[in-house]
C-alpha cells in the first residue's frame, strides 16, 4: 500500500466499529442519481483534484460521527427516499461501514449508487482500499474516475463531471435510469433557516440561516 494509502487507513482507526465519519447528509434528493434520494457525502479524501467541488472533504480528521443504525433509520423515516447515494469525499475509503449500511438498507428495498476516484479496475484488483469488494457486491451503479478539471463536461445529459468518468451500472434494472445531469442543481432550505445546495458535479455546500 502507498504511504498515502497507510495515512488514510491509519486516520480511520479513530473511526469506532459501527460509525461513520462524514461530511454531510441530505434527504430526498432528486441530483445525485436516479429517482429521489438520501445522499452521504464521506469525509476524507486523497486525491487533491484540481477544482474538487468539496475540497473541505479532503480531510480524514473526524468531522462528524455517525452510528450506522442511526443513518440507516433517518434514510428508511423519509418515505421519498428510494436509494442511497455515497460521495465524498472517498467512500470507498470507508468502505466496510458503507457495505454494512448498503446492506441494511437494500434489506429494505432501497438501492445503492456511489461515486468514487478510484477505477472499477482498481477497486477490483488486490491493492484496493479494504472492503471494496464486499461495498462493490451491493451497489447498483458505481460513477468511477476522478474528477479532471480539462476534461469538465457540465451539460443536461451527461451524468458525470468528467469525461473520463464512467457510469458502470452494476444492476441491470437500473440500465435506464440515468436521468440524473451534472449541470443540476438543488437548494434545501431546513426548519432552521440552513441552506443546502447540491447537485452540479456532486457538490455540498451548507450556508448556515
Ligand atoms: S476525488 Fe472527488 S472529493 Fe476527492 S479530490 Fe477529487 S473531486 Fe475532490
Amino acid at each position: 500500500m502507498s504511504s498515502a494509502g497507510e495515512k488514510a487507513y491509519l486516520s480511520k482507526q479513530e473511526i469506532p466499529p459501527g460509525y461513520l465519519n462524514i461530511m454531510g447528509y441530505v434527504d430526498e434528493s432528486e441530483v445525485n442519481g436516479p429517482g429521489t434520494r438520501a445522499v452521504v457525502w464521506v469525509q476524507g479524501c486523497l486525491r487533491e483534484c484540481p477544482s474538487c467541488f468539496n475540497p473541505s472533504s479532503w480531510s480524514f480528521e473526524i468531522n462528524e460521527l455517525v452510528a450506522i443504525d442511526s443513518l440507516v433509520e433517518k434514510i428508511l423515516s423519509k418515505e421519498r427516499n428510494e436509494g442511497v447515494t455515497f460521495s465524498g469525499g472517498e467512500p470507498f475509503w470507508q468502505a466496510p461501514a458503507l457495505a454494512n449500511l448498503a446492506r441494511k438498507v437494500k434489506a429494505a428495498g432501497l438501492n445503492v449508487m456511489s461515486f468514487t476516484g478510484f477505477t472499477l479496475e482498481q477497486l477490483q484488483s488486490p491493492s484496493a482500499p479494504a472492503g471494496a469488494q464486499e461495498l462493490l457486491q451491493e451497489l447498483d451503479i458505481l460513477i468511477d474516475g476522478p474528477y479532471i478539471e480539462s476534461l469538465a463536461i457540465n451539460t443536461p445529459d451527461s451524468p458525470v463531471s468528467s469525461s473520463n468518468q464512467r457510469v458502470n451500472i452494476l444492476n441491470p434494472d437500473f440500465k435506464d435510469r440515468v436521468t440524473w445531469a451534472s449541470d443540476m442543481v438543488e437548494i434545501h432550505i431546513f426548519k432552521d433557516g440552513r441552506r443546502l445546495v447540491t447537485g452540479y458535479r456532486g457538490s455540498i455546500n451548507l450556508q448556515e440561516g
